[in-house]
Order: C-alpha cells, then sequence, then structure tokens
C-alpha cells in the first residue's frame, strides 16, 4: 500500500496507463477463451481455499468477525459461486438460435454471449471479501479484464487482497487498485466497458455519473431499508429467531438485513419478548462477549448508530462501548415513523418494530417509501403472502427467511429503483458482464 500513487494505482502506474494497459490485454483476445476462464476462476478458488487463515484475520481485525462467519459469510460464499459458474459456464455461454420469420427463408439467428472488455469493480467495506471477489469471478467468467478496487474502510481485507490477487491471477489482464475517494474517482475518469458498484446510493449517483461521460453502464448494487411483516398467525418463536440470526449478523452490517418489523400492536408486543428470548438464546446473556458477535467497522458509523438509539422504547440490548466499538443486538418498541431511526438505512444492529393496524397499512407503509433490496414477509396467510409479492416492488422478497434468497445461486440478486439497477451472482454474473450479440446467418450464395 505504501507505494501506491497519488492518482490511485499501485506503483505509480497513472490510472489510464492502467487502464490501457488492461485493453491491450483484452484486444489480444486472451481473456476470452473458455480454458482462460476456467483456468483464473481455478486460480481464483486457489487463492481462497489456501489462504482462508489470512483472509479470517484481516475480516477479525477489520470487522471483528468470528473465523466461522468469515468462512460462512465471505471466503465459502465465493468458492460455492465459483464451483456453481465452473459447472455450468459452458452450458451458459453456448450461443441460443432463435427463430427466424418466413421471410427470411433459409437463414439462421442466434444470440452470443461477447465479453465487454475492461470491467471496474468497487466493493464495499461490509463483506469485503465477497463482495470484491463474487463480482470479479462473474467478470473473469464472462471473459473479461477487471480492475478491483477494495473498500479502504476495510483495510486489513484490501491489502491482504491487494496482495494475493497478483499472486494468483493473470496480471496482464486483472489489477487490483486500493484506495478511497481520490483514488476511485481517478479510476471513474476512465473509460470502462462497465462499472459495478456496490455499496450507499449517494455514491451509486457518483458512479453513474462518472459512467455517463462515456456512456459506460453501470451495475448498482445498493440498500436501502428492507422491511419485515410479521403476521398474527406465526409461531413468534421460530420467527425471531430467524429474525435475530439475519438482523444481528455482522452486527447488523449487511445489505439485505430485516431492516424495521411492521406488526399489528398484539403481535408486535409479543415478539418483543420473542426477540429478547432469540437474542440471549444466541448470544447469551453478554452478547459483548459472544465470540460470533461482530463489532461496528469505525467510529464514524458507531456514533451514527448510537445516536438513533431513543428512537423507540429500549426492548432489547441498547448497551454500547465506544472504546471496542461494541453495540449489543437493540430492539426498539414502540418506534414512531417519522422518528430518527425510520428516515435512513440503519446497517447495524438495532430493530425497529413499528406497529401498523393491519396488512393494507403494512402494504401502503412499504409503497410510500423508497423500493427496498429486499422484503421479507412471515405470515401463515397465502393470500397475505401473495398480496405483498402483487402489491410491493422490491429487489427481493422472502417468506419466513430473511437473507436466504441470495445464497441460491441461480437466483439474480440485486435491488430496483432506489435499491440499484442490474444483478449477478451464477448465471445472471454472465448476463452483468456481456454483451449478448445478434447474430444473423445467410448461407452465402
Ligand atoms: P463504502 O464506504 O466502502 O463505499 C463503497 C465503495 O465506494 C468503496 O470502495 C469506496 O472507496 C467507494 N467510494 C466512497 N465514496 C466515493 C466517492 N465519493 N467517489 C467514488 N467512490 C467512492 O461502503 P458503503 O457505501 O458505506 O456501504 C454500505 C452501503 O452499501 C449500504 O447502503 C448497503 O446497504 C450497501 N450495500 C449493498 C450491497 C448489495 O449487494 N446490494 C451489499 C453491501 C452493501
Amino acid at each position: 500500500m505504501n507505494d501506491r500513487a497519488q492518482d490511485g494505482t499501485p506503483h505509480g502506474e497513472p490510472a489510464a496507463d492502467l487502464v490501457a494497459r488492461l485493453r491491450g490485454t483484452f484486444r489480444t483476445g486472451r481473456t476470452k477463451p473458455l480454458a482462460w476462464r476456467v483456468d483464473q476462476l481455478q486460480r481464483l478458488r486457489a487463492l481462497l481455499t489456501e489462504n482462508q487463515a489470512d483472509l479470517a484475520a484481516a475480516l477479525r481485525a477489520d470487522l471483528g468477525k468470528s473465523e466461522a462467519e468469515a468462512r460462512r459469510t465471505d471466503v465459502d460464499f465465493v468458492v460455492r459461486e465459483i464451483d456453481h459458474t465452473l459447472a455450468h459456464l459452458a452450458d451458459w455461454l453456448r450461443p441460443e438460435p432463435a427463430p427466424v420469420p418466413d421471410a427470411l427463408g433459409g437463414a439462421t439467428a442466434r444470440t452470443q454471449y461477447d465479453p465487454l472488455g475492461v470491467v471496474l469493480v468497487i466493493a464495499p467495506w461490509n463483506y469485503p471479501v465477497q463482495l470484491l471477489l463474487t463480482p470479479l469471478a462473474g467478470a473473469l467468467a464472462a471473459g473479461n479484464a477487471v480492475v478491483a478496487k477494495p473498500s479502504e474502510l476495510a483495510p486489513h481485507t484490501s491489502a491482504v487482497l491487494a496482495r494475493l490477487l497478483p499472486a494468483y491471477l493473470d496480471p496482464a489482464a486483472v489489477a487490483v487498485v486500493e484506495g478511497g475517494v481520490p483514488e476511485t474517482t481517478a479510476l471513474l475518469a476512465q473509460r470502462f466497458d462497465h462499472v459495478f458498484y456496490t455499496g450507499n446510493a449517494a455514491v451509486g449517483r457518483v458512479v453513474m455519473r462518472a459512467a455517463a461521460e462515456h456512456l459506460t453502464p453501470v451495475t448498482l448494487e445498493l440498500g436501502g431499508k428492507s422491511p419485515v411483516f410479521v403476521d398474527g398467525d406465526v409461531d413468534l418463536a421460530t420467527v425471531a429467531e430467524r429474525l435475530v440470526a439475519g438482523k444481528f449478523l455482522n452486527a447488523g452490517q449487511t445489505c439485505v438485513a430485516p431492516d424495521y418489523v411492521l406488526a399489528e400492536p398484539a403481535a408486535a408486543a409479543a415478539l418483543a419478548d420473542a426477540l429478547a428470548a432469540a437474542v440471549e438464546a444466541r448470544y447469551g446473556a453478554d452478547p459483548a462477549a459472544s465470540p460470533h458477535y461482530g463489532r461496528i467497522v469505525n467510529e464514524r458509523h458507531f456514533d451514527r448508530l448510537t445516536g438513533l438509539l431513543g428512537s423507540g422504547r429500549t426492548a432489547v440490548g441498547g448497551r454500547h462501548d465506544r472504546a471496542t466499538r461494541y453495540l449489543a443486538p437493540t430492539v426498539l418498541a414502540g418506534v414512531a415513523p417519522d422518528s430518527p431511526v425510520m428516515q435512513e438505512e440503519i446497517f447495524g444492529p438495532i430493530l425497529p418494530i413499528v406497529e401498523v393496524a393491519d396488512v393494507d397499512a403494512a402494504i401502503a407503509f412499504v409503497n410510500d417509501r423508497e423500493k427496498p433490496l429486499a422484503l421479507y414477509v412471515f405470515s401463515g396467510s397465502a393470500d397475505v403472502r401473495r398480496r405483498f409479492a402483487d402489491e410491493t416492488s422490491s429487489g427481493a422478497i422472502g417468506y419466513g427467511l430473511p437473507l436466504a434468497h441470495l445464497t441460491v445461486p441461480d437466483l439474480p440478486f440485486g435491488g430496483v429503483g432506489e435499491s440499484g439497477m442490474g444483478s449477478y451472482h451464477g448465471r445472471y454474473s454472465i448476463e452483468a458482464f456481456s454483451h449478448r450479440k445478434a447474430v444473423l446467418e445467410e448461407p452465402a450464395a
């Protein structure tokens, strides 16, 4: 990191030269053969399996993640994605025939996936391995050259990846640029063939504006407030257990974490008690001592989160310690819709419960706000579940289990509206990082 130049590239290579160098590689055709793609994916897999200890140590230093959580949500996640891609890539890339109109007689038509060229991947700090390497794997599988920009807010992980990626992957086609705003700004001034950004919507706008200068398409994986509706007819102990597992993973710093709960008054009161029991069952009487509970990434976010604690009655948790950036798993009850905690994505271990009159009011509540990245519904009624699917818009909908949809490799992962545009994972990454070219072939005379 020390030899990073002001212009945002390692070893003093200006951003323009770096992109030109990778584009030169792409033009030779080196990244296009299936064999090169498979080899790069296998090397990326080896990077993950051979350096688990270093990656886990970095994730612990940056986010207090336990080794088990580091493996499950960062390292193994990407390994599974790579394995799924390796198993299906040849099939996904196969040209798809298209029927031709009668007027075209003996012609045939098909689509073929073309790599885009040089892709920029910008990652955030919360799952700093998963969210850099999953898009990287997709971009390589699609046959592109890639500049990978880890988040400066997870500096240990950034440093490990900056060391390992050039050692394992083809340095002529893959580069890592560490750094923050100045370095990313220098990169964004270049012409890429696609920019894939994960992070907050304010920076998403910066990225899209910069990309517009070059008419470069973007994928924006953003966040927002993902609501939960809990109906009165479900087993609240089970609901609480699943909500606690989804909400307090990585200390709530998960883009698809349940942000807040909507429930009718009777269910809301019973749920608060059930959540208290579930927090204790998962993290013990003192979550600060639990090896499975993470820490807030930095003091700025810690101060932001503790500033939200007054938004309701503390039903669970509330304890915090700035020196260790510990904030207990916290549930706030009786939260008013206009309170501070309901204004922005929480992105931390605070779960507000907002009372609503009925299902209609819950649906209206969701529709009155920005389209979320995920929406979770716990209800025994098929009609209620269907109504949420049909009457609201969100990146994904999960019935009965938060977060799990993103582990299904054949589901597209992405947002809609303020929660993002485009999607990836599995074959959707091939869609994101390829151009689907139309081919028409008429026999030559
Ligand atoms: P962050 O601060 O690490 O920023 C993300 C990236 O943007 C970093 O690489 C950073 O260097 C870069 N960046 C920051 N400011 C910039 C600027 N002015 N110009 C150019 N680049 C800049 O991460 P964050 O934004 O705090 O991440 C949290 C947000 O990301 C939340 O909203 C969360 O919901 C969302 N998120 C979404 C997903 C998803 O898959 N949809 C996943 C994780 C996080």
